[in-house]
Parts: structure tokens; C-alpha cells; sequence
């Protein structure tokens, strides 16, 4: 069911995504072990990694999924203990990765073979899936949340990629959850600055399809929604899958057009407030151009350089730096002739108040 609010795990929920999946596969086929999958919350990152990786153990690739969200509410200072035990019970158990193992001679697994203990030793653990033979998918969803390690823990993934050449590491996350906070990959201290990433983008559904993922999703409840309501629904709430979905499912629950559009309004800027915010703490100047471009834009749609310079008064090079991060994290989109827009309605509505 296409208005079903978890995360899809099966391809065949998936409403579009193909290419996606297939660069997905061609990476892995091509042996790449570090792959992003980034976008903005509620685009559907979660339900395109287990739908994929699902999909993939047909090619006989083997994932473990750690859930960083669980990682870190238990001990969001010392996340290595989740991380160990799921990759562990993954190889003890009688999952994928498990039937893999149970092949690789010489290997025997018991409870007390290994003494996770307190602090667990990751490198012990990884090394252990290593010895698979093929290569093993380990994702970290939502990987942002992993930052709030006390140990950095991008030193221990920068020497995954070197050493273990049977483990593929996948993160998903918001771009700048992920690249900025986290794994850091433009700061030339990181431990993985320079590593080369596979980086899947999933883009904001068009206006087609997002009215044919309404289309579909009222076809399998039954209902049959007038398409004034839809077109309303699709310019205010823009091409995120989640928030359509929440559109849908409040619908189904007998809200009118009204009351959903509302309610899923006010979440959707909830949760831009709360992604704009990590980029925020990098440099308040970003929320000024996003304001200034918000204000200059009326009636036109979009703002001139020149006066986005003059509203923020920062000098041309640092404005085209912070327009150029606001642009590759999605936030802003180039109109042509020196003019930038805001391309999320939701997003223009946030920054306009
Ligand atoms: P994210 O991990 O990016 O926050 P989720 O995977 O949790 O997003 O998806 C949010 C909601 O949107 C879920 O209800 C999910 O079922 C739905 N969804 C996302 N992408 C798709 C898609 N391509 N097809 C069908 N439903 C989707």
C-alpha cells in the first residue's frame, strides 16, 4: 500500500526509484565499498535502502542494517556496542550473512567465542565479516546520529575501506547530516577526506509523478479524489513521498482536503526547521541568504545575486561559497541570469515568515 506510513522494505512498494536502485547495484557490481545515500527527510532514504538491499541478496549480496537512530538512544556516546551486536547476531544468526559465514572453513561462531563486553572491539567484529569471501554490505541508516560518538568514529570507517576488502559501507542521511557533521568529507582532516564515494541522491518526486503516487495510493483505498484537491496538494506540498503519504493516509482517516493539507504542513516545517538547523550552526549567514532570497523572490519566483548580496552584506566570494553549499544540499536552485530560487514550497514558506 502505497499510503502505508512505515518505510517500505520490497521493490515491488517502491513507487519509481529504478535508477536509483540500478546505480545502486552497478556500484556494488564495480566493487565500490563506500556509498551515500543522501536526500532530505521524508524523501524515502530508509524505505530505498532496505527495498534495495532486500532486493540485492537475489544477487547474492549479503547486508546487516544498523539502525543508528537505536544505536545512539541507547548509549549515543558510546554507539560501538549496538553496531558490534548487530553485525555479530548477524553472523551468529541464520541470516544472509550468517549462511555466508557458515561456509568459511575454519570459522565456528558461539556465544562465547567472542566476548562483546562493554566495549566492544569493532575492528575484531568487522574483521570476522571480512572473512566472508564476498563482499557484505554493512549500512548505517540515518548515520548523522553517529556523531555524537565520544570516539570519532570515522577513523574506524576510514580503516574499513582500507583494509577489509569484503565490507561495503552504506550510509544514509541527510547531505548535510551526513557530509557536513559526520563523515566530513570536505574537511581535509578528516580521517575519509578524499575517499572516493558513490553519492545517490534521491531527488524530490516531479510533478507527474507525484500526482500519480497520489493517483495510485487513492486507487488501492478506494477512493477517488477530485483532481483540483490533488494539484492543490502536489504545489503545496512539493515532490517529498512522506509528506504525500501522510496527505494520503490523512485523508483515509476521514480529514478533509483542508484539515490534511494543515496537518501535514505543519510537520513538513517542523522537520525543515530541524534539518536547516545543523547548517545553521556551521554559519548563521546561511539562514540570511535563505530569508533574503525568501523575500526578494515574491511575485518573480526567484532573487538577483546582487540583491541577495545587498540584503545579506557579505562580500561576493563568501555569498557565492554559501550559495553554492546552500544549492548542493538542495536548498537553493539556480533560475538562470544570475538569479537563485527556493525550489521546496514547503521550505519558501518556512524562510518567508
Ligand atoms: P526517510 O528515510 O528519507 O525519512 P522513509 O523511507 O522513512 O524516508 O519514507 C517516508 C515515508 O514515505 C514512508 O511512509 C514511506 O513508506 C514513504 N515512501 C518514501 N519513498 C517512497 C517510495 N518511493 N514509494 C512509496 N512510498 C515511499
Amino acid at each position: 500500500m502505497l499510503f502505508d506510513v512505515r518505510p517500505k522494505t520490497s521493490i515491488r512498494e517502491l513507487f519509481g526509484r529504478k535508477a536509483e536502485y540500478l546505480v545502486f547495484r552497478d556500484a556494488l557490481k564495480r566493487g565500490r565499498n563506500f556509498i551515500l545515500i543522501t536526500g532530505p527527510r521524508r524523501i524515502g532514504k530508509t524505505s530505498f535502502l532496505y527495498a534495495s538491499l532486500n532486493e540485492l541478496v537475489g544477487d547474492g549480496v549479503p547486508h546487516i542494517v544498523i539502525d543508528t537512530r537505536a544505536a545512539t538512544s541507547l548509549n549515543s556516546r558510546y554507539p560501538h556496542r549496538v553496531i558490534a551486536e548487530g553485525v555479530y547476531k548477524a553472523l551468529l544468526g541464520r541470516s544472509v550473512v550468517g549462511s555466508v559465514l557458515s561456509k568459511v572453513k575454519g570459522l565456528k561462531l558461539g556465544p562465547l567465542e567472542l566476548d562483546l563486553g562493554d566495549k566492544p572491539d569493532l575492528v575484531e567484529v568487522f574483521s570476522l565479516l571480512n572473512r566472508a569471501g564476498s563482499p557484505v554490505v554493512v549500512a548505517f541508516d540515518e548515520a548523522q546520529y553517529l556523531r555524537f560518538s565520544n570516539e570519532d568514529l570515522t577513523r574506524f570507517f576510514a580503516w574499513v575501506l582500507d583494509a577489509l576488502q569484503n565490507v561495503v559501507l552504506v550510509f544514509t542521511g541527510s547531505q548535510v547530516g551526513i557530509l557536513e557533521s559526520f563523515l566530513r568529507l570536505y574537511d581535509g582532516s578528516s580521517p575519509l577526506f578524499g575517499r572516493y564515494e558513490v553519492r545517490i541522491r534521491l531527488p524530490r518526486f516531479n510533478p507527474s509523478e507525484s500526482l500519480e503516487f497520489l493517483e495510485r495510493g487513492f486507487e488501492e483505498a478506494g477512493r477517488n479524489p477530485n483532481d483540483e484537491e490533488l494539484l492543490s496538494t502536489i504545489r503545496t506540498l512539493d515532490g517529498i513521498p512522506g509528506w504525500l503519504v501522510h496527505y494520503g493516509a490523512s485523508r483515509i482517516d476521514g480529514l478533509t482536503h483542508e484539515e490534511a493539507i494543515e496537518r501535514v504542513l505543519e510537520k513538513a516545517m517542523a522537520y525543515v526547521m530541524s534539518e536547516f538547523r545543523e547548517l545553521s550552526r556551521l554559519s548563521p549567514r546561511y539562514e540570511l541568504v535563505m530569508k533574503a532570497v525568501a523575500g526578494l523572490s515574491e511575485g518573480i519566483g526567484s532573487a538577483r545575486l546582487e540583491d541577495i548580496r545587498e540584503t545579506v552584506s557579505v562580500d561576493d566570494r563568501s555569498l557565492r561559497n554559501y550559495i553554492n553549499r546552500l544549492i548542493d544540499y538542495g536548498f537553493l536552485e539556480p533560475a538562470g541570469h544570475g538569479k537563485y530560487r527556493i525550489p521546496d514550497p514547503v521550505m519558501y514558506r518556512v524562510f518567508k515568515r
